[in-house]
């Protein structure tokens, strides 16, 4: 049932079926009318509601019948639909100068219309000139006015740090960049914290003294770090520090493993490039750290990590990868149209080279895999925040598509269907604090996914979608389809 509401002087036109509108009723510019609203915060359900919107903001969510108090210019039938706040994916590379429409338009299309970039700067003080952050606030700026399609970039990241032994600089540029004394972990940290994005990634090869000052400067400052946590540091350790979001299912796993010790022992002397020392090979790590598995030991690291209040996203679907890059089916992922050519090229190449290896070690990787889906289960029975992020733009990681195939494994990894939906929406919203993100209420942002099926039922059912809004401004589906037609005639340009 669709119907217009319009109010004209006094006289209101209404179509059969609709709520009659009041002569004083609030004109608003969109309605999505009898729709069961799902709000994951509270784990409310919400049959038969209509949720009234102007420019960019939620007006009032109220039961359809009693929705006559506003008049809407636009009005959109829920009747049999689902409505769940926007997805925010927490770990999203646009990689620009890439042609934005590629990763934006597959991202909006997907209901995305929040994101984390995660590497959304450059090098510039070592000469670096393309992907620095002037270009990532550009795009901001650009989604946030409507001029570019796409979800908001809610927060921008460093570039990600490292230590001297991964990263060769020019001999121009200053030593802190790969910092080694506490005096260039500080040094280092207020340069990226002027360059103004939200978080500094690191790498695991940063030297304890160079990330533990890292650390107190970025407490000092009011700026986080997040990312690969450093061999150096650990988990528990980190997060200590004031760390606050671990990416990846890695570290969680040596944290739960009594190899776990041995390995960031050996890992870190090697990145410190203290001399005979040797990296372990990826078998051993693999193998032992899921054979070493603690459950005793695990639960207590992630007793004490959750009081932390460290966020963890495991980016689930970029394990998946390793362990099924020789999967003919898993490679021919219909998605991957939307992906521009050369990149897919690049995929190609990875995913061969995972596929070549010895059947002992993809094997482990399969191992590391599951065992990753169980450590997030008991990560979140700790009281850990779980958030979706996918890795967009890594290897098989298709923008948006990637979204709902990490929210599946976040569903196998034992979270309820709620939750899945919570680590998409409130708990990002929560991390960015954001009280205007991730739920469906007045005064909320208008970023809100029109589904065909109810997600509490199969949490699949994301993929559903009939329309998008994001800021307000709504897609239909075919609206939507013309994005991915957009994005898929880019991504086959030479
Ligand atoms: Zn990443």
């Amino acid at each position: 049932m669709r119907c217009l509401k319009r109010v004209a002087m006094l006289v209101v036109v209404v179509a059969a079926g609709c709520a009659t509108i009041r002569p004083d009723a609030t004109p608003v510019d969109l309605a999505i009318d009898n729709v069961t609203v799902i709000e994951p915060g509270s784990g409310r359900v919400l049959p038969e509601h209509s949720v009234y919107i102007s420019g960019e903001r939620i007006v009032a969510v109220l039961p359809a019948r009693r929705g006559a108090a506003y008049a809407a210019a636009h009005v959109v039938d829920g009747t049999g639909k689902f409505l769940i706040p926007g997805l925010i994916d927490m770990h999203v590379h646009l990689f620009l100068p890439e042609p934005a429409p590629l990763g934006m338009n597959a991202l909006l299309a997907n209901g995305v219309t929040g994101i984390r970039e995660m590497s959304s700067d450059c090098w510039a003080a070592a000469g670096a000139k393309k992907g620095c952050v002037a270009e990532y606030r550009a795009l901001q700026t650009k989604v946030r006015s409507g001029e570019v399609p796409g979800p908001d970039l809610l927060a921008l990241t460093s570039t990600m740090v490292m230590g001297p032994t991964r990263l060769k600089l020019p001999p121009t540029a200053p030593a802190f960049i790969t910092p080694v004394t506490a005096e260039q972990g500080r040094e280092l940290v207020r340069h990226l914290a002027e360059r103004g994005t939200e978080l500094i990634k690191t790498h695991d090869s940063i030297p304890a003294p160079a990330f533990a000052a890292m650390m107190g400067e970025a407490n000092k400052l009011g700026t986080a770090l997040g990312g690969h946590v450093p061999f150096a540091a650990g988990a528990l350790g980190a997060a200590k520090l004031g760390y606050r979001s671990i990416e990846h299912a890695r570290d969680l796993l040596y944290d739960c493993s009594r190899y776990g010790p041995d390995f960031r022992r050996e890992e870190a002397a090697f990145a410190a490039g203290t001399p005979n020392s040797v990296r372990p090979q990826s078998l051993e790590r693999l193998q032992r750290t899921v054979a070493q598995f603690d459950q005793i030991l695990c639960a207590e690291m992630l007793r004490q990590l959750a009081s932390t209040g460290v966020y963890y996203t495991p980016t689930h679907v970029t394990r998946e990868m390793e362990a099924r890059a020789g999967d003919a089916a898993y490679r021919a992922d219909p998605a991957r149209r939307y992906v521009a050519r050369d990149r897919n090229k690049r995929w190609e190449a990875d995913l061969q080279e995972t596929a070549a290896l010895p059947s002992a070690e993809r094997g482990a990787l399969r191992a590391f895999f599951e065992h990753g889906l169980r450590i997030t289960g008991l990560a979140h029975g700790a009281g850990i925040p779980i958030m979706a992020g996918t890795d967009a733009n890594d290897t098989m990681i298709v923008p948006g598509f990637s979204l709902h195939l990490e929210l599946e494994l976040l569903g196998r990894a034992g979270l309820s269907n709620l939750e899945v939906l919570r680590a998409a929406t409130v708990v990002p919203a929560r991390y960015l604090r954001r009280s205007d993100l991730g739920g469906i209420a007045a005064g909320k942002r208008a970023d809100l996914v029109l589904l065909r099926a109810d997600p509490l039922a199969d949490v699949r059912n994301t993929r559903a979608i009939e329309a998008v809004l994001a800021r307000g401004r709504l897609r239909t589906r075919q609206d939507l389809d013309a994005l991915l037609a957009e994005a898929e005639r880019i991504a086959a340009r030479p």
